[in-house]
């Protein structure tokens, strides 16, 4: 009997946020459905994000944990997480931890042995990493296309450096699109505003792993995007054309989740449980709920989540809001970010999830009309695979991109008008009554029609493309592919690094 061909092996090494954890997840779950190793590599602190939903799951996914130097870098203990901070300063500190990680990550690569790296572009160590030991890296970005191609084409042309006022429109140079943008939406480095130095720092501190991203990612082997080829053909054919990198479209990559079970575990324990959420959706109509989410990092302002609480309850609809824990409570303990008695008006009426929300149960939900969003791409992303018309409230981070891409491109949702990047929702940005009456367009008339009817479409789209035959689907057969013939190349280079190092080690 002939050995069994050895299986390809692929380490993957997610950014410490739930908005990477999370899509790295699901794409090792889709690598290990096509019966590839998967290893997951994390630290400590994050590693039940990744064993708890895989506990009764089919896929047989490796978890290699690697120290985190909290410690070392004057970060208090049990900081290993994006969502953790409580300063800017700490952020600084934390970013700079994640690139102390190279030592630990080659460990992990001579003890696995894995034939290909898919790591997160803020990891710009891991391509010398994945050079030393002969493997390819693939970086994994969390955005689409879309918002690739406009970060690239505003680096490049710097277009806002034209205008006089944040304000002012310009137009992005050399798109498919004719897309207009304001400095306000863009960071406050860019807009070359003086903050306080902290967020300065912090600002020029993320800038410097960014270009340094950028420089690692072309020396990448290419990229796998959480979108689907349909969603934007134009955005997908101008990125390889403009950027000339390999990039494979595999997604949406959290409709691999198919099961109730599935969707319940994604991301941290839940603040309802799964029966108490399904039974209240159940008992609603088609269409006739608001799901409101700020995604894992946004903080709002207790002034604005009191605006959030009139505008819901003027809005008439029923509604699922997401609170995340610690958001507006004041020193006393007191929830002064909600109206007097506004959980006992709103009994019946709208459920308040503190802390984590099973966001993929409750869009997938037939009751769910809407969704006002970060639009943090997971987010949008998911919102689009249900077919959810959306509110679109961007914050920060590249989210104001994907605003256009949904409202202006796909047009599948409306702009709350929320218009100043900031890593906070400080203040109230958007009124009630603005709330209430973007509510109201999206869920009755004939304009709500029309975006629903375009959602659905999408959403069907979507379906497609992860089907057998599908784009997302071919693009994974073709990664697959490529990176087992780069394995058949390049394995004795790799082994005979390994001897190297371990003779190395021998000799003291
Ligand atoms: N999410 C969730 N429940 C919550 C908040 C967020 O399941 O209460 C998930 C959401 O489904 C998405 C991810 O967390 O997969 C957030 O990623 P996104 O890119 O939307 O935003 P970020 O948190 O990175 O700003």
């Amino acid at each position: 009997m002939g050995a069994e061909p050895q299986r390809l092996h692929i380490a993957l090494f997610p950014l410490m946020a739930a908005g990477h954890m999370i899509p790295i997840l699901d794409i090792a779950k889709l690598f290990s459905s096509y019966n590839l190793k998967t290893t997951i590599i994390t630290t400590p602190l994050n590693a039940s994000f990744f064993t708890k939903p895989l506990q009764n799951s089919k896929h047989n996914i490796g978890i290699e944990i690697i120290p985190f130097p909290s410690k070392e870098m004057g970060l208090p203990e049990g900081i290993e997480n994006f969502d953790q901070f409580t300063s800017d300063e700490m952020s600084i500190k934390f970013l700079n931890a994640t690139q102390q990680l190279q030592h630990s990550l080659e460990q992990v690569l001579l003890k696995c042995k894995p034939n290909c790296l898919v790591s997160d572009m803020l990891f710009p160590f891991s391509v010398d990493v994945a050079a030393k030991f002969n493997i390819p890296r693939v970086v994994f970005h969390g955005t689409n296309y879309f918002s690739q191609c406009l970060t690239h084409a505003m680096i490049k042309y710097e277009p806002y450096k034209s205008v006089l006022s944040n304000e002012e429109e310009f137009v992005i140079p050399n798109l498919p699109h004719q897309i207009l943008h304001t400095k306000s939406r863009l960071p406050s480095i860019m807009r070359g505003e003086k903050r306080d130095h902290d967020e300065d720092d912090q600002s020029g501190e993320f800038m410097k792993v960014f270009v340094q991203a950028l420089e690692a990612e072309e020396k990448s082997y290419g990229i796998i995007v959480n979108s689907f080829y349909e969603l934007e053909p134009d955005y997908a054919e101008h990125y390889r054309k403009v950027m000339g990198r390999k990039a494979w479209s595999i997604g949406p990559v959290s409709m691999c989740n198919r099961e109730i079970e599935d969707k319940f575990q994604r991301g941290k324990d839940s603040g309802i449980g799964s029966h108490l959420c399904l039974e209240w959706l159940g008992s609603r109509k088609p269409n006739s709920v608001v799901y409101v989410c700020f995604g894992s990092l946004a903080e709002v302002s207790s002034l604005q989540l009191y605006q959030i609480a009139l505008g819901l309850e003027a809005s008439g609809y029923d509604f699922i809001w997401v609170v995340r824990r610690g958001s507006g409570v004041d020193e006393e303990g007191e929830e002064e970010w909600l109206p007097l008695g506004f959980e006992k008006r709103m009994e019946g009426k709208g459920l308040i999830i503190k802390g984590w929300a099973p966001q993929m149960l409750i869009l997938d939900h037939e009751a769910v009309g809407a969704f006002v969003t970060h639009c943090g791409w997971n987010s949008t992303l998911e919102g689009i695979s249900c077919g959810v018309p959306l509110v679109t409230w961007p914050v920060f981070a590249e989210q104001f991109y994907n605003e256009i891409l949904v409202t202006q491109v796909l047009k599948i949702g409306i702009s709350t008008g929320a218009k100043e990047w900031n890593r906070k929702v400080e203040g109230v940005i958007v009124k009630w009554e603005d709330i209430k009456e973007v509510i109201r367009r999206i869920m009755m008339g004939d304009e709500a029609l029309e975006i629903r009817s375009r959602a659905n479409k999408v959403k069907e789209l979507a379906r497609k493309a992860i089907e057998v035959g599908g784009s997302s689907y071919v693009n994974m057969c073709s990664l697959i592919q490529e990176l087992s013939t780069y394995d058949v190349t390049t394995k004795t280079r790799a082994l005979v690094l390994e001897e190297e190092l371990q003779s190395n080690v021998a000799l003291g």
